[in-house]
């Protein structure tokens, strides 16, 4: 392992993969209700080209993997995948961002095949809100799902709420208070621009916002990241059993301690979220590059890392959706 870079000396070390663009919900700040236009199945990375290519990030430095999608668990055989992620040398942290509809299902495999913990999205705890938001989605089932992954050790279990004003704001404090009787680990997100978003930026509740309107719960003292740490900076209430988080991608950016790259289901690696640069793996992969060659596609693809994004300058990925990028 020689460990990755990019050409403003942050380390690079962690990979979101994305193994599908499709999705069982349609989240109205994520995709139209129609869904989006489909990669071509041949596209899609099978197994095997996903292994070798994180085979190949592993043995440039990359040691933790979040699985993303789309839905993640709509992906047929993705236990066996995770079975496989697991035993990849060097990789030691093994995570999932899930919508939690199946996590009912698969949450005693995923675990017993390597899966270290999960994150899930949930944007209300109230089932007609929950099914307005989603669509379609039944919040009993991610309860029971967000359970289960407890009670298997799929934890500390992250939830991520994104806050919409007129649509879920009211429930700031309700999420909060979810941090004192549960051992939730609530992170609040702001709203980022992107694609053919159906939800405008007017939506936005910033950070200091929120925090704001958690104040009737107590002070928030500062805490020690949960595992995982990334973006979000963590807070407890005093004697509260969980943690709230706060992540905050468009009013003060954390692009400076970015370690991050993303590979998307059809093998493009993705350097920065915000921005539409993209350096093609599955070409490559497919005409038999050696390991050491997708390795070094790795290390440019990371030294191509932009300082940070440009939303501020009105930059707006658009070519993309979130379900295709995996968040
Ligand atoms: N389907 C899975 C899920 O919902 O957790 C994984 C993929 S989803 C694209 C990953 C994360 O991106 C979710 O937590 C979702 O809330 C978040 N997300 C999607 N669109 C967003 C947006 N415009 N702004 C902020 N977060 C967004
Ligand atoms: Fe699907 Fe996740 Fe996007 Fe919701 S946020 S539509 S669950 S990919």
């Amino acid at each position: 392992m020689t460990g990755l870079s990019d050409s403003f000396n942050r380390p690079i070390d962690y990979l979101r993969l994305s193994i599908t663009d499709r999705c069982n919900l349609r989240c109205v700040y994520c995709m139209p209700a129609e869904g989006i236009e489909l990669s071509d199945r041949e596209d899609v990375l099978s197994f095997d080209e996903i292994i070798r290519l994180v085979a190949a990030a592993a043995s440039m430095g990359i040691t933790k993997v979040r699985i993303t999608g789309g839905e993640p668990l709509v992906r047929t055989g993705v236990v066996d995948l995770v079975g496989m992620l697991a035993t990849i040398e060097g990789i030691d942290d093994l995570c999932l961002t899930t919508n939690g509809l199946l996590l009912g299902q698969y949450a005693r495999e995923l675990k017993a095949a390597g899966l270290r913990r999960v994150n899930v999205s949930l944007d209300s705890l109230r089932p007609e809100r929950f099914e307005a938001i989603t669509r379609w989605g039944k919040l009993d089932r991610v309860l029971e799902g967000i359970n289960l992954a407890h009670e298997v050790g799929l934890v500390p279990v992250k939830i991520n709420v994104v806050v919409l004003r007129g649509i879920n704001d009211d429930e700031i404090v309700d999420f909060g208070r979810k941090t004192l009787e549960d051992d939730w680990n609530v992170r609040f997100i702001e709203l980022m621009p992107f694609g053919e978003q159906q939800v405008g930026q007017d939506r936005l509740v910033t950070v200091s916002e929120i925090r704001e309107r958690l104040s009737p719960l107590g002070p928030l003292e500062a805490c020690s990241p949960v595992a995982g740490g990334g973006p979000a900076r963590y807070y407890r209430f005093p004697g509260a059993r969980g943690t709230v988080g706060f992540i905050s991608p468009v009013t003060e950016h954390f692009c400076f301690s970015c370690n991050r790259l993303r590979l998307t289901a059809t093998g493009m690696l993705r350097p920065c979220l915000l921005q539409e640069q993209e350096v093609n793996l599955r070409e490559p992969l497919r005409a038999g590059a050696s390991r050491e060659e997708l390795a070094e596609m790795f290390k440019n693809a990371a030294l191509c890392k932009p300082e940070g994004h440009k939303l501020d300058q009105g930059l707006v990925p658009r070519k993309r959706s979130m379900t295709e990028v995996g968040g």
